[in-house]
């Protein structure tokens, strides 16, 4: 219990750092080592430039990292990596890492579980206990770029240079975190890592997406569309209860118009739901004109909620009619399909288990 109570210095910018370590009775230009440090992911013990005296009052009082690695896997098809995080208060996350030619992409999740009520997902089955702190986002990178220097070869430098906001949770039913994470991410002296780099997915909660989009974060946002128009995206979705999809779009033309930057629809096909080629047609007179770009995600099925994904065949039959109206289109590659690359899933196996030897002690 004494961990929660230390302070979590990784959510805080550099002003924020300064300003606890005066408290400490220390000099401003101490806030710029540490954070490097902290950034670097770098133990207390390690922080060569500080007293030793203060790297032991940090050690007793503080954080460095409020991530701790519990599990991973790899895939023995795509190098991918799956991993299983701990926070201080217990609870479990999940991540995904995946490696491209161009770069390493990690998944963050942004919450423990998502209060979304998305019909197909499985991060929101069990709901959302609480939003994560940017500290507890900023700490997965820095989990996975120690994971991947571990993995590196000799000389090779290797870290996380792509962020997608795409692990559990709605980014934007914890707007404040997810902004203080995304300024603090591109901060040189931290990790450095910019806007351009970063894609924030969210299903679509119209008032955040208007204020997101005069932050000056230019990201890509990645809409979770899912449906052609409201009835079908209201089976699927019960945000759609709340938010008229011409409202979404027009956010999105919004977005666009501020930042310049195209949007992404994510549409997971779903057999017999959203997947009939007549279906592409009217999708693309919604977004015809629109700076953007569809990705269609072969549904990962899931048996709790009796949704069943589609055949190759019918993946192409919807791409293609989206093509003839001219809709720029890309099914998205499945990664680390041996190892439940699948948001939610992992984390769900695990806790099953947890649950399992519960039982198992008690009885
Ligand atoms: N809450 C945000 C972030 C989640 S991102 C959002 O809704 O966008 C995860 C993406 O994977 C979303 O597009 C989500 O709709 C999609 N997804 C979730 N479960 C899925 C499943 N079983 N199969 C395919 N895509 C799924």
């Amino acid at each position: 219990m004494a961990e929660n109570e230390k302070t979590q210095l990784l959510s805080m910018n550099p002003q924020e750092l300064g300003e606890a370590l005066r408290a400490m009775g220390q000099p401003a230009f101490r806030a710029k080592q540490l954070f490097s440090w902290l950034h670097q992911g770098v133990p207390f013990e390690q922080m060569s430039n500080l007293p030793r005296t203060l790297r032991e009052q940090l050690r007793q009082t503080c954080e460095d990292n409020p991530v701790r690695v519990l599990e991973t896997i790899t895939s023995k098809l795509d190098g991918t990596v799956k991993l299983l995080y701990a926070l201080p208060d217990g609870h479990v996350i999940e991540g995904v890492l995946m490696r491209y030619k161009y770069g390493n992409t990690l998944c963050l999740s942004t919450q423990v579980g998502c209060r979304m009520g998305c019909a197909f997902c499985a991060s929101t089955l069990d709901g959302c206990a609480r939003s994560l702190t940017p500290g507890e986002m900023l700490g997965q990178i820095i989990c996975a770029n120690g994971v991947l220097a571990a993995q590196a070869r000799e000389g090779e430098r290797s870290a996380v240079g792509n962020i997608v906001l795409m692990g559990s949770g709605e980014p934007f039913d914890n707007y404040d975190n997810v902004v203080k994470f995304l300024r603090i991410l591109r901060m040189e002296g931290g990790l450095c890592i910019g806007m351009r780099s970063v894609s924030l997915s969210t299903c679509g909660l119209v008032p955040q997406m208007l204020r997101f989009a005069d932050e000056e974060l230019p990201v890509t946002l990645s809409l979770s569309l899912h449906a052609p128009n409201d009835e079908v995206r209201r089976q699927l979705m019960p945000v759609a209860r709340s938010y008229a999809m011409d409202d979404v779009l027009a956010a999105c033309r919004h977005y666009i118009e501020k930042t310049g930057r195209r949007v992404i629809f994510e549409y997971a096909l779903v057999h017999g739901v959203n997947a009939a080629p007549e279906q592409a047609v009217e999708l693309a007179a919604r977004l015809r004109g629109m700076q953007c770009h569809v990705n269609l995600i072969p549904l990962n099925s899931v048996p709790e909620r009796g949704l069943r994904g589609v055949s190759e065949r019918e993946v192409e039959a919807f791409k293609q009619a989206l093509e003839r109206q001219h809709i720029s289109v890309t099914r998205r590659r499945e990664m680390g399909d041996d190892i439940e690359g699948a948001c939610g899933q992992l984390r769900r196996r695990y806790l099953g288990q947890q649950t399992h030897a519960d039982a198992h002690t008690e009885g």
